[in-house]
């Protein structure tokens, strides 16, 4: 079975005016697609067919370098638009609240953390909310199409919560201005999908 790209469960639209209708057009009908393609093509008659993406990534250090980026990227996009739901945003309660806190000292460091996380990712890549295999939270970033999952990740851990940091995932609205989008992402978390993931 080849992977396929997973529809939105809200419209391109759905995100303004935090995250444009464009950047999300683009986003999920060209990059997204993308990762998709190149990823069947990569693993076509290999023994990664017939794999969940998760054990792919889990494994990918034994595949080539396109399963790697393309791998990743359809994972990491598949998450991160689950991530997202129009008129969301808010504290994390119950819980993933109360980890955080306890974790993190408050919400508001957490968000200082990852923030960062996100802001000093040179060039392209993600950063993340993980639970590591101590069961506890984390703040990581990857470069380009890494994911917590893979084990190659310095970091390694289930991602819970993910941003693209990627200029594709901001460019048309924001430019340069990364920091800008960051503080934008935070309208737009969808928590109850975060809080089912831990
Ligand atoms: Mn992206």
């Amino acid at each position: 079975m080849a992977f396929e790209l997973p529809a939105l469960d809200y419209a391109y639209n759905a995100l303004e005016p935090h995250i444009d209708a464009r950047t999300m057009e683009i986003h999920h009908s060209k990059h997204h697609q993308a990762y998709v393609t190149n990823l069947n093509n990569a693993i076509a008659g290999t023994d990664a067919e017939g794999l969940s993406i998760e054990d792919i990534c889990r494994n990918i250090s034994k595949y080539a370098p396109a399963v790697r980026n393309n791998g990743g990227g359809h994972y990491n996009h598949s998450l991160f638009w689950k991530l997202m739901a129009p008129g969301k945003g808010g504290v994390p309660t119950g819980a993933l609240g109360d980890a955080i806190t306890s974790t993190f000292g408050s919400f508001d460091a957490f968000k200082e953390k990852f923030a960062a996380a996100a802001t000093t990712r040179f060039g392209s890549g993600w950063a993340w909310l993980i639970k590591n295999a101590e069961g506890k939270l984390e703040v990581t970033s990857t470069p380009n199409q890494d994911n917590p999952l893979m084990d190659i990740a310095d970091v390694k851990g289930t991602p819970l919560l993910g941003i693209d940091v990627w200029e594709h995932a901001y460019y048309l609205h924001y430019q340069n201005r990364r920091p800008d989008y960051i503080v934008a992402f935070w309208n737009v978390i969808n928590w109850d999908a975060v809080a089912a993931r831990f």
